[in-house]
């Protein structure tokens, strides 16, 4: 066995755990006669024979785009059976996909409190039960790329908290026409507007000296 330290590219337990993973990993590659470094794609002979659905494109953009070099579209789908998966990926970082304003709304802080905490699974499967054009022949079984799951978020979660809202009974107020964008939702002086109107909302008319184009 090559005493070479063994390169496994994004593969990295270096510290206090050195080789904890490439130790045994380094045995298969020998014991697998392994030609090449082991890197991107050719990792995975370490381990199996083929991948299970490797070409399997996303539902919605059939794209063939790679997350990682070599690591084939299909093995980086998601549908319910593994929603849960996205915890600590996705959506570490949703709130940055909720449109507009909503998210400093003076009168509604459980948005950025329920996207915290919430399941994923459960998380995605209302998204699916809220979800409108273009997602529309999606299915909760259809497997789905990250970034069509990361845009089905943005234009749906409005809607799926306007129906949680529903749900919990609560009186949905007339639409601001600034909607989703609407600047006064956010101060605190305008709080009794933010109250007064709905605000997940498309915006039917732009703010005065608004940048923002839609
Ligand atoms: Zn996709
Ligand atoms: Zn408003």
């Amino acid at each position: 066995m090559s005493t070479e330290p063994l390169q496994l590219g994004y593969l990295n337990d270096d510290g206090p755990y050195e080789k904890f993973l490439t130790g045994p990993l380094k045995e298969l590659y020998t014991e697998r006669q392994v030609t090449n470094e082991p890197y991107g794609k050719d990792l995975e002979k370490l381990i199996l024979d083929r991948v299970n659905g490797e070409n399997d494109k996303c539902r919605q953009c059939t794209s063939d785009y790679q997350w990682l070099p070599g690591i084939k579209q299909g093995v980086n789908l998601y549908n319910e059976t593994n929603w849960d998966y996205l915890r600590g990926y996705i959506i570490a970082d949703l709130q940055f996909h909720v449109p507009g304003k909503v998210l400093q709304n003076q009168s509604d802080k459980q948005l950025n409190q329920t996207l915290r905490n919430i399941d994923y699974a459960i998380l995605m499967d209302e998204m699916f039960d809220s979800k409108k054009d273009p997602y529309l022949n999606l299915s909760k079984q259809d497997w789905v790329c990250y970034d069509c799951l990361t845009e089905l978020f943005r234009d749906t979660v409005l809607r799926w908290w306007l129906n949680r809202k529903r749900r919990d009974g609560v009186t949905i107020k007339e639409d601001c026409q600034y909607g989703y964008d609407c600047s006064q939702q956010t101060y605190s002086r305008g709080l009794e507007h933010a109250m007064r109107f709905n605000h997940l909302c498309e915006p039917t008319q732009r703010e005065q000296g608004s940048q923002g184009a839609y």
